[in-house]
C-alpha cells in the first residue's frame, strides 16, 4: 500500500477514535441526541478530518441509519441501548467505527457484539475467507444465547465510498471472498435478542448522491450543487444542507438521483448492540486504524 494512503487511513482512524470516545462520554439520560451528533461531527473537523457520513445514533431496536433531524429535541432515556456509529475521512480515505453505550442493564448484549468483533479481528489477515470471519462472529454471539443480525454486514472501504465489496456477513456463509493484502475493511457485528433481521422504517434523514443528472427546478439544482461540492458520493444528513425541503429531497430520491438510507430497525423489536472497527489487511494480521 502507498505510504501516503496508509498515513491518511491511520490519521483518519486516530481522529475518529478520539472524537467517538469523547462523544460516547456525553451520552446520558436527558441529553439531546442532536447535541451529541453535532459534537462528534464538529470534533472530527476540529481534529483535522471530515465526517465520512452523518453520526448514526441508533437506539434500542433501531440498528442503523438513525440521525437526528434539524432542530430535533429528542433525548436519550434511562435504559437505552445506544449505538454511536461514526466515520471520518482524509481526502476520501475513510475510517468507520461504532461503539455501544448501555444506559440500562444490557451487559451481555453489549459484550456479545464486542467479543464478536475482537474474535473477527483476531483472525483477519490476507488469505482468510470472509466466511471464516462470519463464523467467528456468529459463534461469539450465539455463545450468549443471542443472534447476529443477518442482513447487516461489514464491508470494504474505497476512497469516497463507504460501502465497497466485499460484504462481510455476521454469520458463517458457505463461501466467501478471500481477504487480500492492502484491502481496507470495516467489520461490524450486531447482536440482538430478537429474530436477527432488520427492515426499513419510514424515518429517513440520510441520503447520498447516486446518479446525478440535470434537473429543472432551481432549488433542486442548488441542492445538488451543494451536495456535489461538499459530500461527493459520501452520505450526508438533511440537516447538513442549507435548505432541504422534504418534498424536493423525496422527489430526487424517487427519481434515483439520491439514494435514501431509511432507519433500519430489528423486525421483531429486539434490542440491538453493535461494535465496529476499520482495518488494513496485511500478510500477518490486520492493522486496526480505529483502535
Ligand atoms: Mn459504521
Ligand atoms: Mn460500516
Amino acid at each position: 500500500m502507498d505510504e501516503e494512503v496508509r498515513k491518511k487511513l491511520i490519521e483518519a482512524g486516530r481522529i475518529l477514535k478520539q472524537a467517538a470516545y469523547e462523544a460516547a462520554e456525553k451520552i446520558a439520560p436527558g441529553v439531546k441526541i442532536l447535541g451529541v451528533a453535532e459534537f462528534v461531527e464538529n470534533r472530527i473537523i476540529e481534529l483535522g478530518a471530515k465526517p465520512a457520513f452523518p453520526a448514526n445514533i441508533s437506539i434500542n431496536s433501531d440498528a442503523a441509519h438513525f440521525t437526528p433531524k434539524r432542530n430535533d429535541d429528542r433525548v436519550f432515556k434511562e435504559g437505552d441501548v445506544v449505538k454511536l456509529d461514526v466515520g471520518a475521512h482524509i481526502d476520501g480515505y475513510i475510517a468507520d467505527m461504532a461503539v455501544t453505550v448501555d444506559l440500562g442493564d444490557n451487559t451481555e448484549l453489549v459484550k456479545a457484539s464486542k467479543e464478536a468483533l475482537d474474535a473477527a479481528i483476531e483472525i483477519a489477515r490476507a488469505g482468510v475467507s470472509v466466511s471464516e470471519i462470519g463464523k467467528a462472529i456468529e459463534e461469539a454471539i450465539t455463545n450468549y444465547g443471542l443472534k447476529p443480525i443477518v442482513n447487516l454486514t461489514g464491508h470494504g472501504l474505497l476512497p469516497y465510498i463507504t460501502h465497497a465489496p466485499p460484504s462481510i456477513y455476521n454469520y458463517a456463509t458457505e463461501k466467501g471472498v478471500t481477504l487480500e493484502e492492502g484491502m481496507v475493511i470495516a467489520i461490524e457485528p450486531f447482536a440482538t435478542d430478537g429474530v436477527g433481521r432488520v427492515g426499513e422504517r419510514s424515518e429517513c434523514e440520510i441520503y447520498s448522491l447516486l446518479n446525478p443528472r440535470p434537473v429543472r427546478m432551481k432549488m433542486a439544482r442548488e441542492i445538488l450543487k451543494e451536495i456535489e461540492e461538499n459530500y461527493k458520493t459520501l452520505p450526508f444528513a438533511k440537516r447538513w444542507l442549507k435548505k432541504a425541503p422534504d418534498i424536493i429531497i423525496s422527489k430526487l430520491a424517487r427519481e434515483g438521483i439520491l439514494r435514501a438510507y431509511p432507519v433500519l430497525t430489528e423486525v421483531s423489536g429486539g434490542l440491538v448492540s453493535q461494535w465496529e472497527h476499520t482495518m488494513i489487511i496485511e500478510e500477518g494480521g490486520a492493522t486496526v486504524t480505529t483502535k
